[in-house]
């Protein structure tokens, strides 16, 4: 039985197995990244090459995760055993991420907003500059342990750039809490830490005029090339 196959009959029992499974690694996926599609019977599955060497039964809870997002039925199952496993292994991926990119701007932002909000608790993820995005002003992946910062705030003040960190921290510390199987990147928690920062509400009204002062036309060539690409 192929993997597919096994995660489908352990996340389905009742139903029959009708498709045919194909399973690839590459190293065209992002780190840690995955995908499923269904051509007629034809299911294929693709893993970042790094999956290759992990548990399979982290890779069933993966494949059943990808099996839950493509099968929509309200009878489904939220969660599995095998699900659990993924996600706590996807909750542990930063530990065993190399730490490769320190912007030296961004680490001392990082400092910061570490010993002023979370007791110096956090550990450092990579830090590096985006594309000058206006669509995403940053991001924290944590398949790679990265938080991407759009170029757009490269010349603005401190406090802009402190209180975008933070936010992204704030995705790093929370990780990813799930409700009934969705994750839910924004919880109350979350909310309720991001307004530890004082002026917040006008920060935010500041970081929408760096936003409107920024050419446009530039900016979405650069959307529109794919330069900049979210995962997660
Ligand atoms: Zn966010």
């Amino acid at each position: 039985m192929t993997l597919i196959h096994e995660s489908f009959t352990r996340l389905f029992p009742q139903k029959e197995f009708t498709y045919i499974p194909e399973l690839e690694y590459n190293r065209r996926l992002s780190s840690f990244n995955a995908n499923i599609k269904l051509h007629g019977k034809k299911l294929k599955v693709c893993l970042n090459l790094q999956w290759k060497d992990i548990d399979d039964e982290i890779k069933i809870g993966l494949i059943q995760h990808l099996l839950l997002k493509i099968f929509r039925r309200k009878s489904n199952p939220t969660t599995t055993t095998n699900i659990d496993l993924y996600n706590n292994f996807t909750r542990n991926i930063h530990l065993v991420i190399p730490k490769t990119k320190c912007d030296p701007v961004l680490a001392a932002s990082f400092e910061r907003m570490n010993t002023r909000f979370l007791g110096g608790s956090l550990e450092k993820p990579n830090l590096q500059w985006g594309a000058d995005s206006r669509r995403k002003l940053a991001h924290y992946n944590f398949h790679n342990d990265t938080i991407t910062m759009s170029t757009l705030f490269k010349e603005s003040s401190q406090e802009i750039l402190d209180y975008i960190m933070y936010h992204e921290m704030l995705h790093k510390h929370f990780k990813f809490e799930h409700n009934n199987g969705r994750s839910s990147f924004h919880s109350p928690a979350f909310r309720q830490a991001e307004r530890m920062y004082p002026n917040w509400k006008e920060i935010e009204n500041k970081i929408h005029s760096v936003i409107r002062s920024t050419p446009r036309k530039r900016v979405q060539k650069k959307v529109k090339k794919g330069l900049w690409r979210f995962f997660g």
